[in-house]
């Protein structure tokens, strides 16, 4: 039987973030990926010469030496980079009525924004004033020094004193909502709407269910350090990951898929896979969904009742439509990469098929297309009830892009006569790549209504990574778990010795 250290379940972000650390920490790492291929929810994927993102492609600080995102941080420390293009405007927002260029750059963000209304860009100055009062403390404490046990505290008092003090008048707000914000700062429906939109854009939730620190880090970063794609769409990440797992000793098995936790006596002994193999491991992670651990990966009599009840009671954003397109570019030369449409200003935003995500990011990186091409992906939510695959399947997934195709109408008119290559996904095609619970997106606690179970579960050994352990969905809220998964595994003199090695080689803020 295969033994090591610890066994990852699941090559998403938040599994290979921990993983690699682990590896960089001297552990014997192996990380069990179900997909023939790494990435998770970020996975990418090729097609008739297209290179397709899967999920994400925003992205901000990759490769800007003095963001706060914790993932440029990871991948620093296992010796890794990657390339990546600045830009601003970050998108455009399309509501029927008019289209907002919205700026990573406050003051342009701002000026855009005072052309429909000089109230609504006062009022978001003011904002981003107190969103930034958060972001600087909590951005000055770099998240490789994070932890999840006991050592926290004093070694944020001991290595980070002045940003500890800073923080203490913010200490209200990190456990308030947005929403609280915006009712403090915020008069103008027209911004009370947009900033409702940017919550939902990041969270699936509006603002007064959006924790405020989530989007403090999203104004923060966005302003002070660079938006930017990597070269070579977001698969660029996850290799840049696989690699540095791999240079510091961990292995990673594709098509890998992992039946059960072995569980014995109450602790985590390894993982059964799907073939029968058992993999003994001293530590298991689970970088599934909180769902997916409770109800699939562990046997019911292994959980105490109380948190597996707890754990299947969480709420779930919905799935998603996805569009992913090639189409023919000639003409196209003003294009820029992010959209967002909202159909009907009388529809609620979270109504399905009313806020459409469009993503064109070869308008950047011409390699992800072949010459003359686009490559896009358009979504928006789907609820996961009422799917199946039956004799209706094909013509419901037709109408159900009908809004995706409407809102890229707006943004290129002609889209129809354009598309070369056409893939459609539904709530199932995301449940069965991304063997995400009812192919969610992720958890939708609101602000002050439960907290997030963190890393530790009540079984001995085992832990989660990933979107449902820690407030936050995106890369990087899924990187900061993954980074404070390892560091609670190994000492905080291991920790410590990381940290000055990273601030020595002078790119530790
Ligand atoms: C459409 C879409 C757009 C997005 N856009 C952005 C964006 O622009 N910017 C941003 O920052 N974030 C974005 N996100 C969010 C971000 O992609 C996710 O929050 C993040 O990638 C989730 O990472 P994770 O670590 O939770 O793992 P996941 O991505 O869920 O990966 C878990 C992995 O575990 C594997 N697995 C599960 N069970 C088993 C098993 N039993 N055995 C073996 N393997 C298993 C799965 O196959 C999967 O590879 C987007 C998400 C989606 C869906």
């Amino acid at each position: 039987m295969d033994s090591y250290d610890v066994v990852v379940i699941g090559s998403g972000i938040g599994g290979l973030v921990a993983a690699g650390l682990l590896a960089r920490y001297g552990r014997r790492v192996l990380v069990c990926e179900s997909h023939s291929l790494p990435g998770g929810a970020a996975h990418a994927f090729q097609r008739q010469g297209f290179t397709f993102d899967s999920g994400p492609s925003f992205y901000c600080g990759l490769a800007d030496p003095t963001s706060c995102n914790p993932l440029r941080e990871v991948l620093h420390a296992l010796g890794e980079s990657v390339e990546a293009i600045p830009y601003d405007p970050l998108g455009h927002y399309h509501f029927p009525d008019r289209t907002l260029a919205i700026y990573g750059d406050a003051e342009r963000y701002q000026a855009s924004l005072a052309e429909f209304s000089p109230q609504a860009a006062q009022e978001l100055k003011a904002l981003t004033q107190k969103m930034l009062a958060i972001y600087r403390p909590l951005g000055s404490i770099p998240t490789l020094a994070l932890r999840a046990d006991g050592w926290l505290l004093p070694t944020l008092l001991q290595r980070f004193p002045k940003a500890m003090v800073q923080l203490l008048p913010q200490l209200r707000g990190l456990g308030r909502s947005m929403g609280d914000f915006v009712d403090a700062t915020v008069q103008d429906p027209w911004l009370r709407q947009l900033i409702d939109l940017e919550c939902f854009l990041l969270s699936g939730m509006k603002a007064h269910q959006t924790v405020a620190p989530e989007m403090a880090f999203m104004f923060g970063e966005r302003s002070e350090s660079v938006i930017d794609y990597p070269i070579g769409g977001s698969g660029a990440i996850v290799d840049a990951l696989v690699r540095g797992l791999k240079r510091w000793g961990g292995q990673l098995r594709l098509g890998t898929h992992v039946e059960k936790i072995w569980v014995d006596g109450g602790m985590a002994k390894g993982v059964r896979l799907k073939n029968g193999e058992r993999i003994q491991a001293a530590k298991v992670i689970s970088n599934a969904t909180l769902w997916d651990t409770c109800n699939h990966l562990l046997r019911a009599e292994d959980l105490p009742a109380s948190y597996g009840q707890q754990a299947l009671k969480t709420p779930a954003v919905d799935s998603f439509m996805h569009l992913h397109l090639g189409i023919r570019s000639e003409g196209l030369e003003n294009l820029t990469i992010h959209h967002v449409v909202v159909n009907d200003q009388n529809q609620d935003i979270t109504t399905p098929g009313n806020t459409c995500m469009i993503s064109i990011p070869s308008v950047l990186d011409p390699s992800l297309a072949p010459d003359g091409h686009h490559v896009i992906h358009t979504y928006t939510l789907e609820p996961w009830a009422g799917w199946q695959r039956d004799a209706g399947y094909g013509a419901k997934k037709e109408a159900k892009v009908q809004p995706l195709i409407r809102a890229l109408q707006r943004v290129i008119p002609d889209i129809c006569d354009r598309i070369t290559l056409k893939l459609i996904g539904t709530p199932l095609t995301h449940q069965r790549f991304l063997r995400r619970h009812q192919g969610t997106y992720g958890p939708a606690i609101a602000a002050g209504q439960g907290l997030f179970p963190g890393c530790k579960t009540p079984i001995k050994g085992l832990y989660r990574v990933g979107d449902s352990t820690l407030p936050g969905i995106g890369v990087p809220a899924v990187a900061a778990s993954g980074i404070l998964c390892a560091n609670s595994l190994v000492s905080p003199r291991e920790t410590a010795a990381l940290l000055d090695l990273q601030t020595h080689t002078g790119t530790q803020h």
